[in-house]
């Protein structure tokens, strides 16, 4: 569906909604990109490259993948086999975290911040965006100041930051700097499309100090273990949600301790 000009969104699902990988077709005068290519799952990669067929197939100058989880680069593959060979790009932060994962295909082009791609009336910039991933990859169209963020910036809800895949510390400096690119839109990697940018990104950096300052709090009470930190802070949390809220405490106390805020004694933090 074309959701502006020369902005597509392929999705299989009807509408965009968190858990739908949002993929997104831009197409300019003289050629086309990707951004991200969803889940790998029966019938997507063909609905993807049918849609791409029915646009008349303009050509291909990449396929960008914004970061290592499999419903960005899932059908990668297939699009690129089907579609006349475009690279893939991904920043070269990202690029050994996905070759690892996608293995029947690889990172053709790996690109650095600011590097630039013409579309003719397009301008694409590509904008390493480091916080959920490592080495997490924006897409901006310079022309119209739209920011693709995948899953840096949800339609709905906050992002979700790993330790070991990402950190806190980097997704705030994101954070900031997509302020500085002062988008006009955001269209992110699920949920719906983001209509006030600076609101978004204002909320978003509120959410990780208003956490950081709840979880200095229960450890201004004396020390205390991730769990124990989890169980305060959340209520009625599935088992799935309650191993992914200790995921955030724990991405939080990681930057604690590295401004020596907090210290850690086995499963244990308290306060330096
Ligand atoms: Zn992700």
């Amino acid at each position: 569906m074309e959701i502006a000009p020369g902005i597509h969104n392929v999705i299989a699902e009807k509408e965009m909604a968190s858990g739908v990988t949002n993929t997104y077709l831009i197409v300019g005068r003289t050629g086309a990109l990707w951004v991200d290519t969803g889940w790998d799952r029966p019938g997507e990669g063909q609905a993807r490259i049918d849609y791409w067929k029915k646009l008349g197939s303009p050509p291909l100058r990449g396929i960008a993948v914004t970061h290592r989880h499999p419903p960005h680069w899932g059908n990668a593959p297939a699009i690129q086999k089907a579609c006349g060979g475009p690279p893939i790009i991904a920043t070269y932060q990202e690029m050994d975290a996905m070759n690892e994962r996608m293995k029947v295909a690889k990172v053709d082009r790996p690109v650095r911040d600011g590097e630039t791609l013409s579309l003719g009336n397009m301008t694409i910039e590509f904008v390493f965006a480091p916080g959920h991933t490592y080495g997490s990859l924006a897409v901006f169209i310079r022309e119209s100041r739209a920011l693709f963020t995948g899953d840096t910036i949800m339609g709905v809800g906050t992002s979700v930051v790993n330790p070991g895949e990402g950190e806190i510390v980097l997704f705030l400096q994101t954070m900031e700097k997509f302020l500085r690119y002062n988008p006009s839109v955001i269209y992110p990697g699920q949920g719906p499309v983001v209509k006030d940018p600076h609101a978004k990104i204002h909320e978003l950096i509120h959410h990780r100090h208003e956490r950081e300052e709840q979880i200095l709090g229960q450890l201004k009470q004396g020390p205390k273990t991730a769990e124990q930190m989890v169980a305060a802070l959340y209520t009625g949390l599935s088992e799935r949600l309650t191993n992914l809220a200790k995921n955030q405490v724990k991405s939080h106390l990681i930057k604690l301790q590295n401004e020596e805020k907090v210290a850690a004694n086995g499963e244990t933090y308290r306060l330096k």
